[in-house]
């Protein structure tokens, strides 16, 4: 081929190439309008902000409005028409349960607009998992609802926020995510909200399930490839619409040389529910059962959990009775998420078979 017939057809191609890229960007834009998503703000280190550009672990959690997070992302322009309200502008350890309810029925509220196709909530890492596990048993939609957070704050070198807001934006934009209950999207995996747990307090890659991400984010793509097997959102028999009040539920952690002290002071405080975070498979040393059982005589459940990070897997009756006692197993609930589920499952009964069946089912 001489020189000059090459050019002409590299020009011929160039051409061809920029029709199609242009036909293909007007395709898009026809066929897929934009989804509309509202991002609420709750704080936490995604909203925060270092002295310097060095401090990644020494800084203020929720600082930085809402308004400031989503002018710093312009390309959340690109994917989704996005609008954000300032809910809460807090450190997420300072989470209550009156915060869970104020900010589930906002979300609840707003997944019932027609104009809303997703929500995000920006949250801090402490508590993530709690909210996340909340919304997932107590909101009635099958919307997108992600949670989003940060490990290091935005004015920190190789800041995390962005990136994990804007993923968490393109799955609440995204129907592929709708129906598969409420996602932690964090470090480019999206997670489930009902077993996510922070294991990690000091690098990005802080977040793990021990049974595996449902997905993850690609340069603004989301990749399915798992579903949540358990109840959830439509399929809950759990309503934020019809709950009023969370019953008190505490956690008592079990290590060698524990006393009672914690379990009678959380009754006498009025507790409705004990989460025992034993050791192992929920053990619970011998001195302990009788004042256990004196909880539960007196109306109190007990739920045996474990605080083996990765797969604490609880067998009924296996470390202990629970069938002669009435007590719950709290199956593979680390005790933070099985605090949640028992409040929200003592909203409806106060029968521990059925609380059993809730923490088989859910
Ligand atoms: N303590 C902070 C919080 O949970 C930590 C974080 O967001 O990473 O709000």
């Amino acid at each position: 081929m001489r020189l000059a017939q090459l050019r002409f057809s590299l020009h011929v191609f160039g051409l061809l190439a920029m029709l199609i890229a242009f036909s293909s960007t007007v395709t898009f834009a026809a066929d897929r309008p934009l989804s509309n998503v509202v991002v609420l703000a709750t704080g936490g280190t995604i909203a925060g902000a270092g002295a310097s550009s060095a401090n990644s672990a020494t800084y203020q959690a929720a600082k930085v409005p809402i308004s400031k997070l989503l002018e710093d992302v312009p390309q959340l322009g690109q994917v989704a028409n996005v609008k954000g309200e300032q809910v809460f502008q807090v450190a997420s350890e300072s989470f209550t349960n009156d915060d869970l309810m104020v900010l589930a029925k906002r979300v609840s509220a707003l997944s019932k607009q027609s104009d809303v196709d997703g929500i995000v909530i920006t949250h801090g890492t402490d508590t993530v998992e709690e909210t996340a596990y909340f919304l997932n048993l107590t909101i009635h939609t099958k919307k997108p609802i992600v949670l989003v957070a940060s490990m290091r704050p935005g004015t920190a070198m190789s800041a995390d926020g962005m990136l994990n807001l804007y993923d968490g934006v393109v799955v609440a934009a995204s129907s592929s995510a709708r129906d598969r209950g409420v996602m932690v999207v964090l470090n480019d995996n999206i997670y489930s909200g009902r077993d996510v747990s922070k294991m990690i307090n000091i690098s990005p890659n802080a977040f793990v399930s021990p049974w595996g991400s449902l997905g993850m984010v690609v340069e603004g793509k989301p990749y399915w490839f798992r579903l949540l097997d358990k109840r959830h959102t439509t399929h809950s028999e759990f309503d934020i619409d019809h709950i009023k009040t969370l019953p008190e539920v505490d956690i008592v952690y079990g290590y060698g040389n524990v006393d009672g002290t914690a379990i009678d002071a959380f009754v006498q405080k009025g507790d409705k529910a004990i989460i025992y975070a034993g050791t192992g498979n929920g053990a619970v040393p011998a001195r302990l059962v009788p004042v256990l059982q004196k909880a539960r005589e007196q109306g109190v459940q007990v739920v045996r959990s474990s605080h083996v990070n990765l797969g604490g897997f609880v067998v009924r009756n296996a470390e202990q009775p629970d069938d002669k006692y009435n007590w719950v197993a709290g199956h593979d609930l680390n005790p933070q998420k099985a605090k949640i589920l028992t409040s929200v499952a003592l909203t409806k009964t106060t029968n521990s078979r059925d609380i059993q069946r809730i923490f088989w089912e859910y």
